[in-house]
């Protein structure tokens, strides 16, 4: 899989899947890769890219996102591939998850209620628990 060939466009998600498990197994590293410390690095991996934006302020950050786009560029890989290291090591079917949280998260804001509106779910629905 040659990067520069490679789009949204035309890779699926079982293509990076395979890539990322191979990196894994050429290394003998599903020994690290355990859903326990993918997990931990997926957030640590989060916080790389949140320390980029990190003391910017809301004028500066057309600026930021263009001066550091490579940087930003290699942070949101590095969660990817730890999400989709995540998903080989516990057997989930990434397509599957997402559109299902999707649906839920569909039935969670009902457009009448939230369009436009950024309030927390909480208060749209006046502090009665939800679930996930
Ligand atoms: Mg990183």
């Amino acid at each position: 899989m040659d990067a520069n060939m490679t789009s949204d466009d035309t890779t699926t998600i079982n293509e990076l899947r395979q890539k990322v498990q191979k990196f894994v197994d050429d290394r003998d590293w599903n020994k690290y890769h355990n859903p326990k410390d993918v997990a931990i690095s997926i957030a640590i991996e989060a916080a790389e890219l949140m320390e980029h934006f990190q003391w910017i302020k809301e004028n500066e950050l057309d600026e930021v996102i263009k001066e550091k786009s490579a940087e930003l560029q290699d942070e949101l890989a590095d969660i990817l591939i730890y999400c989709l290291s995540f998903a080989n090591s516990v057997g989930i079917d990434i397509s599957h998850a997402v559109t299902q949280k999707i649906q839920k998260n569909e039935s969670k804001y009902p457009i009448e209620e939230v369009k436009g509106n950024y309030k927390k779910y909480t208060e749209i629905r006046n502090n009665k628990p939800f679930h996930q």
